[in-house]
């Protein structure tokens, strides 16, 4: 596919959002909330945590607690990112990142890694960007780490931290959305990836991810669910669906931004108790 050389561009012009990439332009339709596009992590948490959540986030703004600035930092430590760009102040933040100009600055800014710049000649790269268009709907995806084979992409794995042992070898839901979304992202965009991971990590034990790259080859090959790489790392294997099966849910997805219908909400006592909105949220069944 010729447009993987460039990078998208998202402008506003006379006050519509454009998505300008190669020569052709597409106009990004009306999103609710005023979104202008859609990111992957927001998506996983709309389909396998709580869509209500997310509509939520979106009126009422999110709280931004300890333990997701420790995140934000432990992957800045990882992976050599900027952290500046973040509101790092814990407590109830609007949810702006996609919309209006600082959605425009945000998105343009993560085109500068844009995947289709990426050497797939090296044994790994780190943090690019990937997007495409579901329903003429921006998606855009972050994943950590692509492990390369014959100059190509080969495996894609998203990092999880974590301050708890006893999370290592749980595997969220939305985790392994995440991840799958990303490994049908690049095979859209003709980059035939042949596997996902989710890697967790404790934060603050001072390893990284990419030291145990052989290992996670290695687990792939194997074909192991889950393995623990050391004290504080662990690997899943994530089966992704058929690519069909994969669209579905996620047009379903795109169809609440679109506005073609309510947000639900999937509630119960175990989601509810760790939700921003248990206490105002009325299908929350903890309060
Ligand atoms: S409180 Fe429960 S039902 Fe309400 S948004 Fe949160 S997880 Fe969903």
């Amino acid at each position: 596919m010729e447009l993987i050389n460039q990078a998208p561009e998202l402008t506003i012009t006379e006050g519509k959002p454009i998505l300008k990439w190669g020569e052709a332009i597409y106009p990004i339709p009306r999103l609710k909330h005023g979104a202008l596009f859609l990111m992957v992590n927001q998506l996983a948490v709309q389909l396998r945590f709580c869509e209500y959540r997310i509509h939520l986030d979106f009126t009422k703004g999110r709280v931004i607690g300890n333990e997701a600035i420790d995140g934000l930092y432990e992957h800045a430590r990882q992976f050599g990112n900027i952290t500046d760009e973040f509101s790092l102040e814990p407590g109830w933040d609007p949810v702006v990142v996609n919309r209006g100009e600082e959605g425009v600055s945000f998105f343009n800014m993560r085109m500068r890694n844009w995947i289709g710049k990426a050497d797939f000649t090296k044994p790994y790269v780190e943090e690019r960007s990937v997007m495409v268009l579901i329903k003429n709907v921006p998606i855009l995806g972050l994943p950590d780490l692509i492990i390369n084979r014959d100059g190509k992409p080969w495996l894609i794995i998203e990092l999880k931290t974590t301050n708890r042992a006893g999370r290592l070898g749980f595997l969220e839901p939305r985790e392994a959305y995440q991840v799958e979304a990303y490994y049908h992202f690049l095979r859209m965009m003709g980059l035939g990836v042949e596997g996902a991971l989710v890697v967790k990590l404790i934060r603050g034990i001072g390893v990284k991810v990419v030291d145990y790259v052989d290992a996670l080859i290695k687990a792939f090959i194997n074909g192991v669910n889950y393995s623990r790489l050391s004290n504080g790392v662990a690997v899943h294997l994530v089966r992704v669906r058929d690519a069909s099966e994969f669209m579905r849910e996620t047009e379903w997805a795109v169809d609440y931004w679109l506005g073609s219908r309510n947000a639900t909400a999937s509630p119960s006592p175990g989601k509810c108790r760790v939700c921003d909105h248990k206490l105002h949220c009325p299908y929350s069944l903890s309060r």
